[in-house]
């Protein structure tokens, strides 16, 4: 497959023309963000956006309606957040949130930095497309459920899968080669895709494409493969360390977090992790204080109870960001966790067109303004699409 139009993916430096204005993509390689860098991303939502930040579904952030791009990028800059204006939109790298700190074979934030520097070292890897996903997976089986295009999941205390196109290559590395490994995955993926925004942008829309990478990087595949699952626990509310400390899981509804919450989430003053699954991880507490930050952002609407209905859902921009949208997809959507109509349990098994007052669904669920379905997550997923006949919900 080929693409007749051109990679569009946001960034800092190229802003997406919304329905509601300009959008600004800011990577977060491994999700790591200093209490200093939500600040600052909370004063540029403020000074230079709606007042909001969006967490994606690939743990990046995103402002809207951004008034100055040029001040933008020199704030993000100031903050560290911009380090590199040639490769900023292919730092996609996410990482095991807790990984280091709760559970997990292997800590893989330090290969998330060395993963960073690697590509932004190499010019001709700022030719990636803005859409291919790194995932480095510490052995728990969480960010590998993203289908990424190159990544690593732990099997030992020093020994990494290499996951290419969502599946196990059955190549086996260490921590010291797995960076070398996954950057030169990433420049057979440049050979074989083709040149320019013609070509595919993601690895396993060319057909053999894993194969065809594993062969560039003559390793011998070991016999056995990984079966990668499809779902994981959600690292949500107290989560203790190994080193005695806590984390705290927090989910943020729709992945809409206040500029007024992420400044009293700076104000901890501990590391913050970004997931992909729209929620925080805030690290690194005594128990005492932790117990006063869920007190105090509890209150604010973040998630802290792994039970939550919001937890279930999740939607894409919907009007007014997306001129696509045929309804506020979001509002339908808050109106339903609202009153109720988000059930727990098992999906249902039948389709059906109802009325968006009537929407009722059970289990995991993505609510969509068209059928483009945009940001659904992967695995087993209930899709509501908006229709000009009400919503249809598909099991499917
Ligand atoms: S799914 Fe459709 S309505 Fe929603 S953001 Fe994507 S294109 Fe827009």
């Amino acid at each position: 497959m080929t693409r007749s139009t051109p990679d569009s993916c946001p960034g800092v430096l190229r802003l997406h023309q919304a329905a509601d204005g300009p959008l600004a993509r800011i990577r977060v390689p491994g999700g790591r963000l200093e209490p200093e860098q939500v600040q600052a991303l909370a004063d540029a939502a403020v000074e230079l956006g709606n007042g909001h930040l969006e967490l994606t579904s690939r743990g990046n952030i995103q402002l809207r309606q951004v008034r100055d791009a040029a001040a933008l990028a020199d704030l993000l800059d100031a903050a560290g957040l911009l380090p590199s204006r040639t490769h900023e939109r292919v730092r996609n790298i996410v990482a095991s949130p807790l990984s280091g700190r709760v559970g997990g074979w292997a800590d893989v934030h330090g290969l998330a930095v060395g993963l960073d520097a690697g590509l932004r070292a190499d010019p001709r890897l700022a030719d990636l497309p803005g859409r291919v996903l790194f995932t480095l997976d510490d052995g728990r089986g969480d960010v590998s459920t993203l289908r990424g295009d190159i990544g690593v999941q732990a099997v030992g205390a020093d020994e990494f899968a290499l996951l290419l196109a969502g599946a196990d290559t059955g190549v086996r590395v260490t921590a010291s080669e797995a960076i070398d490994v996954m950057l030169d995955a990433a420049r057979g993926f440049l050979d074989l895709r083709g040149t320019g925004d013609d070509g595919q942008w993601r690895l396993h829309e060319i057909p053999g494409g894993a194969e065809r990478v594993t062969e560039t990087l003559d390793r011998s595949p070991a016999g056995d493969r990984l079966e990668l699952g499809a779902t994981h626990t959600l690292p949500i509310g107290w989560l203790d360390q190994d080193n005695g400390l806590v984390s705290l899981g927090a989910g943020v509804p729709l992945g809409t977090l206040p500029a007024r919450t992420a400044e009293f989430v700076a104000a901890v003053e501990r590391p913050v992790y970004v997931t992909p699954w729209r929620s925080l991880v805030i690290t690194d507490l005594d128990e005492g204080p932790a117990e006063t930050v869920v007190r105090v952002l509890a209150p604010m609407g973040l998630i802290f109870d792994a039970q939550s209905p919001w937890l279930q859902v999740s939607a894409c921009a919907g009007r007014p960001g997306c001129a696509k949208s045929l309804t506020d997809v979001r509002a339908d959507l808050t109106a339903a966790v609202d009153s109720d109509r988000v059930l727990p349990g098992e999906p249902g098994t039948a389709e059906m067109l109802v009325p968006a007052e009537d929407v009722t669904v059970a289990g995991r669920q993505h609510w969509s303004g068209c059928e483009r379905r945009c940001g659904r997550p992967t695995g087993p997923v209930t899709d509501v699409v908006a229709t000009p006949d009400g919503y249809r919900v598909d099991p499917s």
